[in-house]
């Protein structure tokens, strides 16, 4: 059997790695270097930078080397062709391919073909959209500037927001909606925001921006006319899938502006050909893009993949990080829900290492004590968040929560003292 990937990104390369451990021959193709965006110009730059005092674009540089080489490593394999060019579908079965290099185009045919050829950075149809920087041109900034106006409180405006505040840049962020991460649990991106102005960052919500002129931001809020001075702006307002250059109408692939359509076995609707990660429109998350690689090609070999995609983990990696998996409060309308909260300044191990602003909820079905949800705001939520995940994934309780010891002083027990105030009886 043979698989052609498009795009090596992580719903790419991943899925190219485990087709081959699986014993199938793969056509891995990709127009960019190994890793796509999230290696070479997203997760892991801008979590590079978090690490930082300042925008250290050689240490950049060396962290994307070093996980590049790891990646190519891993693709080393006889059952692996790795080819660097543009694709485009020719049939249900076969991909054509400019090669990088110049050369004569390349035909290649599969039993099997994913499409993971991930997102670019939309902009605003607005006057002066060309002077506002992308997430990748943010990257690659040398220096750090005096005023940072932030397009966009979503999760890029405000990763960018968190890095170049404590660079030292005075930063506002502009949010067209009520609140910022709008689609995050509401009450974690309340508490968010107010942590975010307390460490200096300005935060407008409700802010129609209009146009963008040399040094400022022109934007209304209500009835009242703002603009906002600025010698670096950020467009941070969402990302549309990549699917231009697919040849996707010939093919006869069902797409819309917001992605190609996949059933749940991320089959297009074309059999035989598949779509994961970014390109699908759904959750713009590298793990997602992973885990859809998988289920695509348990599909394609007959196995079961039980992922379940109702239970994704997400960070945000703010000063301090959020974190949330399963239902905001905001979804389980028409449920009976109770909710546990703590706070880290009650413990141990967050007042005694200084990072005593955070905050847990657990939400869970009354009656049952079925938890569905949970959202953390502080340090290290990243890494707690999982705790939570694998709860809900196994569909345990709230009482099944509490009986579980955590050692002490650790930032672990915020989750067993949210469960404890959970009254789902
Ligand atoms: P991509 O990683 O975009 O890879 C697609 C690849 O396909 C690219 O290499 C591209 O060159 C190639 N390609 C496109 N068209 C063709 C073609 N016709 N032929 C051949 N190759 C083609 N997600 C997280 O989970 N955590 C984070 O912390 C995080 N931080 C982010 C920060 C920023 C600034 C950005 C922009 C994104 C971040 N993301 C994060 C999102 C994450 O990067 C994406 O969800 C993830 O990269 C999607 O993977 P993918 O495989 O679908 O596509
Ligand atoms: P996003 O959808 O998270 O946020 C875009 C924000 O821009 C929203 O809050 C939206 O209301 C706002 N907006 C839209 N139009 C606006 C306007 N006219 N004026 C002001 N604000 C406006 O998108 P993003 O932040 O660009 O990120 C893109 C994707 O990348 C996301 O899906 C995200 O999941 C992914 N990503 C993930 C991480 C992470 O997991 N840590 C980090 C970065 C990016």
């Amino acid at each position: 059997m043979r698989i052609i990937i498009i795009g090596a990104g992580p719903g790419g390369y991943e899925t190219a790695a485990e087709a081959a451990a699986h014993g199938i021959e793969v056509v891995l193709v990709s127009d960019g270097p190994l890793g796509g965006t999230c290696l070479n110009e997203g997760c892991i730059p801008t979590k590079t930078l978090c690490a930082l005092d300042s925008p250290d674009l050689e240490r950049k540089r060396e962290v994307i080397e070093q996980l590049r080489a790891g990646i190519a490593q891993l693709l080393k394999n006889k059952l692996i062709t790795l080819i660097y060019g543009k694709a485009r579908l020719s049939s249900s079965r076969s991909i054509t391919v400019a090669p990088a290099d110049g050369g004569e185009s390349l035909s290649f045919e599969g039993d099997a073909i994913i499409i993971a050829t991930g997102s670019v950075s939309a902009s605003l149809p607005i006057p002066g959209a060309g002077l506002a920087l992308d997430s990748s041109a943010m990257l690659q900034l040398p220096g750090v500037p005096e005023r940072l106006c932030v397009i966009g409180g979503g999760v890029i405006g405000l990763e960018f927001a968190s890095i170049f505040r404590k660079f030292g840049s005075e930063v506002t962020v502009l949010e067209y909606c009520p609140n910022i991460l709008p689609r995050f649990d509401s009450d974690l991106a309340k508490r968010l925001k107010a942590s975010l102005a307390k460490r200096g960052i300005t935060i407008e919500t409700s802010a129609k921006v209009s146009a963008i002129e040399p040094g400022k931001v022109l934007w209304s809020k209500g009835d009242k006319d703002f603009q906002t001075a600025a010698d670096c702006i950020l467009m941070a307002v969402g990302r549309r899938p990549n699917l231009q250059s697919l040849n996707l109408d010939e093919a006869g692939i069902e797409y819309t502006p917001r992605g190609i359509k996949v059933d749940e076995n991320m089959q297009t609707s074309l059999p035989g050909i598949y779509a994961v990660g970014d390109i699908t429109g759904g959750m713009m998350l590298a793990h997602v893009a992973s885990a859809q690689g998988r289920k695509a090609l348990a599909h394609i070999i007959n196995k079961n993949c039980g992922t379940d995609f109702s239970v994704v983990p997400a960070a945000v990696f703010t000063v301090p990080e959020a974190a949330s998996v399963g239902r905001t409060e905001e979804e389980c309308e028409g449920l009976e829900i109770c909710t546990g909260k703590a706070n880290y300044r009650a413990n141990g191990k967050a007042v005694s290492s200084g990072e005593a602003d955070g905050w847990c909820k657990i939400i869970a079905l009354k009656g049952s004590g079925r938890i569905i949800g949970a959202h953390i705001l502080g340090a290290h939520a990243s890494d707690l968040i999982h705790e939570a995940a694998v709860l809900i994934a196994l569909g345990a309780t709230v009482q099944q929560a509490r009986d579980i010891i955590h050692a002490h002083p650790t930032l672990s027990e915020v989750l067993g003292a949210a469960a404890a105030a959970c009254k789902y009886e």
